[in-house]
């Protein structure tokens, strides 16, 4: 099991910085989503959610349309955010790529991560986690985005029911020996809190429901066979817009998937994030290390 679960970290490490790599030579966001979830099958994992791509104030569920045009410019903040599962075990890890460079917004979500990561230890209460993230963003003057959080994994389970807080508060639960989270700092020059938006490029598949169009039905199949549950793309389907959008339609209100909108700082500020799976231990076990790092 942490074998399969050290490969994906592997494997989701190497990917980010292709990502990145591809930022870099001035591709458009879709192509860098279809080249890096490609890159994911090539080393030999399956991505464990649509490779998300989110701009400044969007914090998180941004991943392109088919038809998507979106660039990046020298002074955006895009958070590339990238899951790999082997055999349903699952590393999510996100970096905030700045071309003109690592302004302090980025530096203080990767030091609100490294900082928790240092206290990811058997016996550390949760809360105190989320306060170990609150003080490094109140160090730098920002404010942590305090309704996204981190999230324990289990296989082909990304959200395993315990969070992992971005400010002083949340569960008094102590960690233990051996469990794997993904730790995940936002923070923001704004007002700290994410709403969502009336659009969204991804779902997950939640119950079956009787369906009529014969499209929605296999979307459906695919949601809960193909993906194992797991979130997936608009894009990854490949039936024409119009019915594509109609079944997503339906098989959203009748709750057999579940619609990840996109969020926006409130505010309209600008969000950083940072990310790493992390095991457990008397020495946390890093498995999404950066090769920077
Ligand atoms: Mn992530
Ligand atoms: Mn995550």
């Amino acid at each position: 099991m942490l074998e399969k679960y050290e490969k994906a970290g592997r494997i989701a490490s190497e990917v980010l910085d292709y990502a990145e790599s591809l930022v870099k030579k001035g591709f458009d966001l879709l192509r860098v989503a279809e080249m890096t979830e490609k890159k994911i099958a090539d080393l030999g994992g399956s991505p464990a959610f649509p490779v998300n791509l989110s701009v400044n104030e969007v914090a998180a569920h941004y991943t392109p349309e088919k038809n998507d045009r979106l660039t990046v410019s020298e002074d955006d903040y895009l958070k590339i955010d990238v899951g790999v599962h082997v055999d349903g075990y699952i590393a999510d890890t996100a970096r905030t790529v700045v071309l003109s460079g690592r302004d302090d917004l980025v530096k203080c979500a990767e030091k609100m991560l490294s900082e928790a990561i240092r206290v990811f230890v058997p016996g550390t209460r949760l809360r105190e986690v989320g306060a170990v993230i609150e003080s490094v963003a109140s160090d730098f003057g920002f404010s942590p985005v305090r309704n996204l959080t981190g999230h324990g994994l289990s296989r082909f389970d990304l959200h395993s029911g315990t969070t992992v807080p971005n400010f002083a508060g949340g569960s008094e639960r102590e960690l233990t020996e051996g469990e794997v989270y993904a730790i995940e700092p936002f923070v923001t020059t704004g007002s700290g809190w994410v709403k969502d938006t009336e659009k969204v490029s991804i779902f997950k598949y939640m119950k079956d429901v009787p369906c009529r169009l014969p499209e929605a039905r296999r979307i459906l199949r695919m949601a809960r066979e193909d993906f194992h549950g797991l979130p997936f793309a608009r894009r990854w389907l490949n039936f024409p817009k119009t019915v594509t959008d109609i079944s997503l339609r339906h098989l959203v209100s009748s709750g057999a998937l579940h619609p990840y909108y996109i969020l926006k700082e409130v505010s309209g500020a600008p969000v950083a994030q940072a990310e790493h799976t992390v095991v457990v231990a008397d020495r946390p076990k890093v498995l999404t290390a950066w090769t920077r790092e």
